[in-house]
C-alpha cells in the first residue's frame, strides 16, 4: 500500500464522523435503565442487526435465573462475531448496555440524546453508549479499509454492568465466552478518559455487621440492652482504630484519583431500631442494628487479611463490652486485577494514543471496579484493559455528555490498536 495506513483509517473514521454521533444518538434513545433492567432486547437486538449486516455471526444469549431477569426484564446480552481471512488472535471489544437510574438535576430530556456544543447529552452517554458507538465504528472503518485483515473481531453489548455483571460478563465469563483461545484480548471502552490506559482496579468487600440487644419499653432502658449504643461502639473501633492504619497503606497500583491509592472503608448505611410507623418513632430500645462497611483493596492486600482485620476488632468488643454480641455477613467480594501495562493489550492501546492524540498516554487504575474482574478471574483472561472516551467524573451525573471529538479520537485509537493485536505488530 502506498498510502500511509494510519492516515488512511483515520481519514475514514474522519468521513463517518456523522454516523458516529447517530449511532451514539441511537444507542443513548434506548432508555436501558438498570434497575430494572429496560429495554435491554430492543438495544441487543439494535447492536445485533447492525453487526450482522456487516458480516458477524451474532448470538444473544439469554441469562435465564441471573438476579432481576424475569419475562418482563429478561438480562439479554449480544456477541457479534467476525473471523478474517486468515488465522490469528481475537480482539473483543466489550461493552455495557444498561445505564444508572436517571436521578434529579438534569436540564436536558435524559434520553433525547441532545447534540450540542460538540457534545452529546443524556444518561449512557459517557458510561458507556459512546464508547461503544466509538468501538463498532472502529470495528467497522477497519474491515472497509482494504486490508484483509487476520485473526477475529468480537463485539459485546451486555448487560447488569452497573448492578454486578451476574447477568452479563459474569454469565457469560463462567459459559467461556471470555476465555482463551476463544478471545485473546479484550479493550472494555469505560469512561477513563481519551489519553489514558486503565490497566485494572482495587477490590471489594462488602459486609454487614449486626449488633443485637434486649428490646424494652424506651421509657425503662436499664431494663433492656440498646443494639445501637453497641454499633456505636464498632463505628467508634473502626474509626479509631482500622481507618488510620488503612490510610497509611499506599499501593503501587496507579489508581485515579490518588486519594484512592490507599485502602479504603466507607460505612454505605446504618438501620437500627423499630421501623417507624405513622411518623412516630416506636418506645423501644432497639434488638438490632446493621451496619454495612464497603471496604475497598489494594493488590497488595488480600481478601482473608481484610476480612480478620474486622473481625478481630469485634472479637475485641466481645472482650471489653458487657453483652455485645455480633453477627459478621459477607455480601460481595471482588478480588482485586491489573494487567500488565507491557502486555499487547495495554502496550498497543499506549503506542495508538501516542500516535492519534499525541500526548503521552497515562497509565492508571479505577477506584472502583468494572467487568474486567470477571474477564480476569472467571475467563483467565489477563491481556484486558479499559480504554474510551468518556470523561471518568462525569459518570453517573445528571447532564452526563460525551464529546465527539473524543469519541471521534477513541475510535481511530481503537481501530490503530485493533489493528496491531491482529497483525501481531503490538
Ligand atoms: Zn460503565
Amino acid at each position: 500500500m502506498s498510502q500511509d495506513p494510519w492516515e488512511n483509517l483515520f481519514a475514514m473514521i474522519d468521513g463517518r464522523r456523522d454516523d458516529l454521533v447517530e449511532l451514539a444518538q441511537a444507542l443513548i434513545r434506548f432508555p436501558t435503565v438498570n434497575p430494572p433492567g429496560e429495554a435491554y432486547r430492543p438495544c441487543a437486538e439494535f447492536i445485533g442487526r447492525r453487526l450482522s449486516a456487516r458480516g458477524f455471526a451474532v448470538e444473544y444469549v439469554h441469562a435465564a435465573g441471573t438476579p432481576g431477569d424475569s419475562e418482563h426484564y429478561p438480562r439479554i446480552n449480544v456477541i457479534a462475531r467476525r473471523e478474517g481471512a486468515a488465522r490469528g488472535p481475537c480482539v473483543h471489544f466489550n461493552s455495557h448496555i444498561d445505564v444508572v437510574q436517571t436521578g434529579a438535576g438534569w436540564t436536558l430530556d435524559p434520553f433525547a440524546a441532545t447534540v450540542k456544543d460538540g457534545k452529546i447529552y443524556g444518561r449512557g452517554a459517557c458510561d458507556m453508549k459512546g464508547g461503544l458507538a466509538a468501538s463498532i465504528i472502529a470495528v467497522e472503518v477497519l474491515l472497509d479499509s482494504g486490508a484483509s485483515l487476520p485473526g477475529t473481531l468480537e463485539i459485546s453489548g451486555t448487560v447488569d454492568e452497573e448492578s454486578g455483571g451476574y447477568g452479563g460478563v459474569h454469565y457469560l465469563a463462567e459459559r467461556g465466552w471470555f476465555s482463551p483461545p476463544r478471545v485473546d484480548h479484550v479493550i472494555i471502552p469505560e469512561p477513563l478518559n481519551v489519553d489514558r490506559v486503565c490497566i485494572g482496579h482495587r477490590g471489594v468487600w462488602w459486609a454487614e455487621i449486626e449488633t443485637h440487644g434486649r428490646m424494652a419499653h424506651g421509657s425503662m432502658p436499664f431494663l433492656g440492652d440498646c443494639a445501637v449504643r453497641h454499633m456505636n461502639a464498632v463505628i467508634d473501633s473502626l474509626e479509631r482504630d482500622l481507618c488510620p492504619k488503612l490510610a497509611s497503606r499506599r499501593t503501587d497500583m496507579p489508581v485515579v484519583p490518588s486519594g484512592a491509592r490507599h485502602s479504603t472503608l466507607n460505612i454505605n448505611s446504618i438501620h437500627g431500631g423499630q421501623a417507624e410507623s405513622l411518623g412516630y418513632p416506636a418506645p423501644c430500645v432497639p434488638d438490632s442494628c446493621r451496619l454495612v462497611i464497603d471496604r475497598r483493596l489494594l493488590i497488595e492486600e488480600n481478601m482473608d487479611g481484610v476480612k480478620s482485620e474486622v473481625r478481630e476488632l469485634l472479637e475485641q468488643l466481645v472482650k471489653e463490652r458487657e453483652g455485645f454480641t455480633y453477627d459478621l455477613r459477607d455480601i460481595f467480594e471482588v478480588q482485586p486485577t491489573m494487567a500488565d501495562r507491557n502486555g499487547p493489550v495495554a502496550r498497543s492501546t499506549a503506542a495508538a494514543i501516542r500516535r492519534v492524540i499525541g500526548r503521552e498516554p497515562e497509565f492508571i487504575c479505577s477506584p472502583g471496579t468494572y467487568d474486567q474482574k470477571h474477564i480476569d478471574r472467571i475467563g483467565k483472561l489477563r491481556d484486558c484493559i479499559a480504554y474510551g472516551p468518556g470523561i471518568l467524573d462525569l459518570a453517573h451525573q445528571p447532564d452526563e455528555y460525551v464529546l465527539i471529538e473524543d469519541m471521534v479520537n477513541s475510535a481511530k485509537v481503537m481501530a490503530t490498536a485493533a489493528r496491531s493485536l491482529l497483525f501481531g505488530t503490538a
